[in-house]
């Protein structure tokens, strides 16, 4: 044991997309970028595979290339490319890349060209959400440009996609609405002669509850780490991260004692604090102070005062905690880590995907 550890739980991720796949016909693409949400990026995605996922997704061109470093030889989406980047090395390294504008595709026809072959792009439409993706105004003009390009041998038009405003609220109005405009454009690409195997919309939230979304291909993330994005319900997911300390320090303070920075907690009378060593350095966020519940000593009691870079106090009162014994802030044997996003006022999301690169991941 170190100072503290992050258990992934491989078998939940595997559980968890086997789940996924269980409850639609498309194919899965799991998502693992910003490192498998915090939980390991390659040992995710060779789980999710074993699991049933067909495709993987990422945001970056990077984490597309160490996946294929990795050995990992399933088809890879990136789809968060700025200008300038080494579209080239992703292109013959069979990366699936997203495209939303016409200098986009213009810079992935340069890049193909350059490596001698087909580029595999994702024609990218803004159904609805207002972030990426080709305004619908714009989309004739891409998918044109698309036809041309695969015209030519430049381009192999693999997917049209999308991306959901409010799959966290499955009867959300504006689900159907990005439903319909997602469908429009696929019509207008079959209407201009780009019919692509693949078209995917829909995330977790979607995943789960909305099979009117799912299309060829569905993109989970959140859930195949076994959190749900859709509050107060759990679909029967297994939580695959347990974030776990041992006990640095655990002394008597006596009544009226301030504790940690500030002394925002004062003891009420003598008791026993634990010292934890972890802090928001490690992704714990400094909201979690005086809140966010840790089971040790046999009880689940709140952060004493403020989280530090490193380390945060919890009042044991008189139970019998001891230095080295196990803390546990969430997952496995402590408290769900939707309880510490209620708390931060923040979502499962931010609270494992913050989780610092100090704190070695275990896998079991
Ligand atoms: N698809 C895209 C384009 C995303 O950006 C994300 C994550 O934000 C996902 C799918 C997965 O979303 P979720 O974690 O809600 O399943």
């Amino acid at each position: 044991m170190h100072n503290a550890e992050i258990r992934v739980d491989l078998d939940a991720v595997r559980a968890n997309v086997a789940l996924l796949k269980a409850g639609t016909t498309a194919e899965v693409m799991a998502v693992v970028k910003a490192d498998g949400y915090g939980h390991g990026m390659v040992p995710c995605a060779r789980a999710a595979l074993a699991g049933g996922a067909t495709w993987i997704g990422v945001a970056t061109l990077d984490e597309a290339l160490a996946l294929r470093a990795a050995g990992i030889t399933a088809p890879v989406l990136a789809w968060l490319l700025s200008p300038g980047l080494p579209l080239a090395e992703g292109v013959a390294a069979d990366v699936d890349l997203s495209v939303a504008s016409r200098t986009q595709l213009a810079e992935l026809v340069a890049a193909a060209r350059s490596v001698g072959r087909a580029a595999r792009v994702h024609l990218k439409v803004d159904s609805g959400l207002g972030r990426g993706g080709a305004a619908t105004t714009d989309w004739p003009g891409l998918v044109e440009a698309a036809a041309k390009a695969a015209a030519d041998g430049d381009l192999d038009v693999v997917g049209v996609w999308s991306h959901l405003a409010n799959s966290d609220v499955p009867d959300h109005p504006s689900i159907d609405l990005q439903v319909e405009s997602f469908t429009d454009a696929v019509d207008v690409a079959a209407r201009l002669g780009v019919t692509p195997r693949y078209r995917h919309l829909a995330n977790s939230g979607a995943t789960l509850t909305r099979p009117d979304t799912h299309f060829d291909l569905v993109r989970p993330g959140i859930a195949v780490y076994g959190l749900s994005p859709v509050v107060g319900q759990r679909f029967g997911l297994r939580p695959a991260m347990t974030l776990r300390a041992s006990v640095m320090l655990a002394k008597r303070l006596p009544a009226g004692q301030g504790v940690s920075y500030g002394h925002a907690y004062v003891t009420k009378s003598e008791t026993t604090v634990a010292v934890i060593p972890l802090g928001y350095a490690d992704g714990i966020p400094r909201a979690a102070s005086g809140l966010a519940p840790v089971a040790v000593g046999g009880a689940v009691l709140p952060i004493a005062g403020r989280v530090c870079m490193d380390q945060f106090v919890v009042d044991v009162g008189d139970r019998p905690v001891r230095a080295g014994d196990p803390a546990v802030l969430f997952g496995t044997g402590g408290p769900h880590v939707d309880e510490w996003a209620a708390v931060c006022g923040t979502i499962n999301y931010e609270i494992v995907a913050r989780m610092g690169q100090r704190i070695p991941r275990v896998y079991d």
